[in-house]
């Protein structure tokens, strides 16, 4: 519950910035429960564009420096591709997106972006490249229309409600009072989980980044509103590296990559189906999490 009000905080001492148009890519990291440490380094360059691939290289990381959570890890998201990070809860999957959108830096090795070591770059242009979408979504008390406009200010209103429609927001959003003019309460309490997260998904579509960072939501929505979801992060992640902490046997079974972490090191790697047919510490959390229903799905 603290972790939740902590940002909350944050983000209403931040009003005034908000309010005076100062929303920017800066602030969709502000929505993250993760202390802002990190500074530019002098003569930090814009990173130049490329195909969104994101490579950690002998990365060692603790939060508390005698406590590595990530322990030597070589791994590369593949660009344009779907990966999916699943493992026990501890493993890292978190710390991984975390050092990706450069919230810590590695104590050794390098976070690259097409080959650009992310520690030499300039914030704006790091954080122009990777879009998030979290487990909690932040909504100010404003209408419909203004929360999605937080994805990219400046989007125009058929901008926003183009994104809406490719997030399956549209839909609901239309049902409400006064439809995109709708106040959405104090924090989007008028809202449901499933609505909330369309939401999120809206302002990653304007966002309209090359890499997708999602940490999927454990909780349960309900069947209809998780289909919509399920269909909104696939229309979005096409063609966009995406890395997806994954908890949903449909997410597992769409990634074209699985990585399974723990204790801070990939102890697996490959496509879902041969790590199934490989028997490892993968197929042990696949059948515990998903037991009969995931073989099946699986073939
Ligand atoms: P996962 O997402 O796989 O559950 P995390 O990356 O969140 O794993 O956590 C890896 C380890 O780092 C855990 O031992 C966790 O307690 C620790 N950890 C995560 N975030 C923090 C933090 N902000 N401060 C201190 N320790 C943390
Ligand atoms: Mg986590």
């Amino acid at each position: 519950l603290l972790m939740a009000y902590e940002p909350a905080k944050r983000l209403s001492r931040m009003r005034v910035s908000i309010e005076a148009g100062m929303v920017g890519v800066r602030m969709m990291y502000e929505l993250l429960d993760q202390p802002q440490t990190m500074l530019e380094r002098p003569g930090a360059t814009d990173l130049r564009d490329g195909a969104g691939e994101v490579r950690l290289d002998g990365v060692r990381f603790g939060y508390a420096e005698d406590k590595p959570v990530i322990d030597g890890m070589d791994l590369t998201f593949e660009a344009g591709k779907m990966t999916a990070l699943v493992g026990p809860s501890g493993g890292g999957k978190s710390t991984v997106l975390n050092l990706v959108m450069r919230l810590y830096d590695p104590h050794a090795g390098r976070v690259l972006i097409d080959g650009q070591d992310i520690a030499d770059a300039t914030f704006a242009s790091l954080r122009k490249r990777i879009a998030f979408v979290g487990q909690d979504t932040f909504l100010f008390s404003t209408s419909v229309m203004e929360n999605l406009r937080f994805g990219r200010p400046g989007a125009s209103d058929e901008e926003v409600i183009e994104a809406a429609r490719t997030a399956h927001a549209d839909e609901f959003i239309r049902t409400l009072p006064q439809g995109y003019d709708t106040p959405v309460g104090e924090n989007g309490s008028f809202l449901s989980g499933g609505q909330r997260q369309r939401i999120a998904i809206a302002r990653a579509v304007l966002r309209r980044a090359p890499i997708l960072l999602l940490d999927e939501a454990t909780s349960a929505l309900d069947s209809h509103s998780e289909a919509l979801v399920r269909d909104a992060l696939e229309r979005i992640s096409r063609g966009v590296t995406t890395i997806v902490i994954a908890h949903r046997l449909s997410t597992v079974l769409n990634a074209d990559t699985v990585c399974y972490l723990e204790g801070g090191r990939v102890l697996e790697q490959g496509p879902v189906d041969e790590l199934l047919a490989r028997g490892g510490p993968f197929r042990a959390l696949f059948d515990e999490q998903f037991g009969h229903a995931g073989r099946i799905a699986a073939g």
